[in-house]
């Protein structure tokens, strides 16, 4: 075992931790970071596979996602446009299961009839409305945080969209979003997200909002540059099993390196903060916590093809489909446009159902998702990659923790308030961006900024 000392050790590399440790060390601390895969990034994580770079974690930003924005011009990270010419592709879903007839269509909302349309305009913007009365960094301060926190979306759905064709398409977005079941998600925890990144439409947009930019080597290599940045010890293989503090330090254990620190900033999901071994044992607040912020589910498919044949067709590789498991594809093919990737995403109850299937049958399942939309040649990819990341020992489930009703008005208030010498970071802490990498930073640099307060 090896036995270090430091002013501040970091659990987690991944963008919140990493940043967290930049700030500390160019603050003049000595930094340690301890993590337990054997990279950086954490649910980030680029892979080069049949010529194409393909990303299996976090790969788009958006406009007012300044703070990851910021650090791509920083280093100089290349960014490309998500390929857009063209026209979007949507197909219902028939009352016995089966799967329309593509539809074309252009900007964020799929060409529904015109009474679903007028709902979806009114959930829409009540959602909207609702959200920008949800405190950034108190959500369970909100005028009518109880009732909001007491029903899921799928109530609100239920009760504010009457119209089925539009309660579906709210479903598919939430589940893009959350990675979860509007059951399973606290309307109160919706809209705070939704405010966290400004309004509905810039979760949900491609060309105006979230999913518009991607790096051109990745995501991975951004997060190992800012890894470069830190001047300090990054451990890798080292999972945190147990942290001690007393009135002077802090003890983190991982397997094989133990750090004496007089600070630590945990710096992972909720959930998994929740299965280090504290001493003494953290108050019952925070560790209720961490029993009830589940991560979402999530799988997210690549198929490499020769080339992008649906562009030929004047197809942005943009699809929403009624019917899963697959209900949404993005174009992800790299900026040269060749190979061609399709990138679908499983999510929710359906990504746990998949998950149980071996790999052939995913693999069957998804292909056959995006033939539905992009025709047979879509059946025969060259290549085929998937990632389930609730598989993953150190994520267990993406994109983000989520809370359910009940938990923002019941143990909001211990997301983030550092006890005795341990300090909170993760996107889950996020006010700006939460769930998103921007928000990870946002979470670092505020774990960095108390602990530099109390450490003069
Ligand atoms: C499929 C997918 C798609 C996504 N798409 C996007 C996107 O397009 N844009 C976007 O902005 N965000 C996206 N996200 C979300 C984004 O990746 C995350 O919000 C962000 O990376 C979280 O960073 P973090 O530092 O908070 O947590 P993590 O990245 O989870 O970092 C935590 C680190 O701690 C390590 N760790 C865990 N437990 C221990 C332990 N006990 N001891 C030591 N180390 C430990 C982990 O290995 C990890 O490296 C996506 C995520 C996924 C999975």
């Amino acid at each position: 075992m090896r036995r270090l000392e430091a002013d501040v050790c970091v659990v987690g590399a991944g963008f919140s931790g990493l940043m967290a440790a930049r700030r500390l060390s160019e603050a003049g601390k000595h930094v340690i970071v301890l993590e337990a895969r054997d990279r950086v990034g954490g649910r980030v994580h680029t892979v080069t596979e049949a010529g194409a770079v393909l990303d299996l974690g976090g790969q788009w930003v958006g406009p007012t996602q300044d703070r990851i924005n910021g650090f791509a011009a920083e280093i100089g990270a290349r960014t490309f446009v998500t390929y857009g010419e063209g026209s979007h592709l949507y197909a219902s879903r028939s009352p016995a299961g089966a799967s329309g007839k593509p539809k074309r269509f252009k900007g964020t909302i799929p060409p529904l009839d015109p009474w679903s349309l007028a709902w979806l305009g009114y959930g829409w913007a009540e959602l909207d409305r609702r959200a920008k009365k949800v405190p950034l960094d108190a959500p369970w301060t909100a005028p009518r945080a109880r009732e909001w926190d007491g029903q899921t979306v799928a109530s609100f759905l239920d009760r504010h969209v009457r119209a089925e064709p539009a309660r579906r398409m709210f479903r598919i977005a939430i589940e893009a979003v959350f990675a979860c079941d509007p059951e399973d998600l606290s309307l109160l925890h919706a809209l705070f997200y939704i405010h966290s990144a400004g309004k509905l439409d810039l979760l949900l947009s491609t060309d105006a909002g979230a999913q518009r930019d991607r790096f051109v080597n990745g995501m991975q290599p951004v997060a190992e540059e800012l890894a470069k940045r830190v001047k300090g010890e990054i451990v890798q293989g080292a999972a945190v099993r147990s942290i001690s503090q007393d009135a002077s330090s802090v003890v983190v254990v991982a397997s094989t390196v133990s750090v004496r620190a007089k600070r630590a900033v945990v710096a992972i999901p909720p959930t998994l903060a929740g299965r280090i071994d504290y001493s003494p044992a953290l108050p019952a607040d925070r560790d209720q916590l961490t029993q009830r912020v589940p991560q979402g589910s999530v799988i997210k498919c690549l198929a490499v093809y020769d080339e992008p044949f649906w562009r030929k067709q004047w197809l942005t590789g943009q699809s929403i489909s009624e019917v899963g498991p697959c209900h949404l594809t993005f174009d992800a093919s790299p900026a040269s446009g060749s190979p061609g990737v399709l990138l679908g995403f499983v999510e929710g109850g359906a990504a746990r159902a998949l998950a149980r299937q071996p790999l052939a049958e995913r693999r069957t399942s998804v292909l056959e998702c995006f033939a539905r939309a992009f025709g047979g040649r879509a059946r025969r990819p060259e290549h085929y990659v998937d990632k389930s990341w609730a598989d993953e020992p150190f994520s267990r489930g993406c994109y983000a923790g989520y809370l359910p009703p009940g938990v923002w008005t019941s143990h909001g208030s211990a997301l983030r308030a550092p006890i005795g010498r341990l300090h909170w970071a993760g996107t889950e802490t996020a006010t700006r961006w939460n769930g998103y990498i921007d928000g990870a930073l946002e979470s670092g640099v505020r774990a960095a900024t108390e602990i530099l307060k109390e450490e003069r």
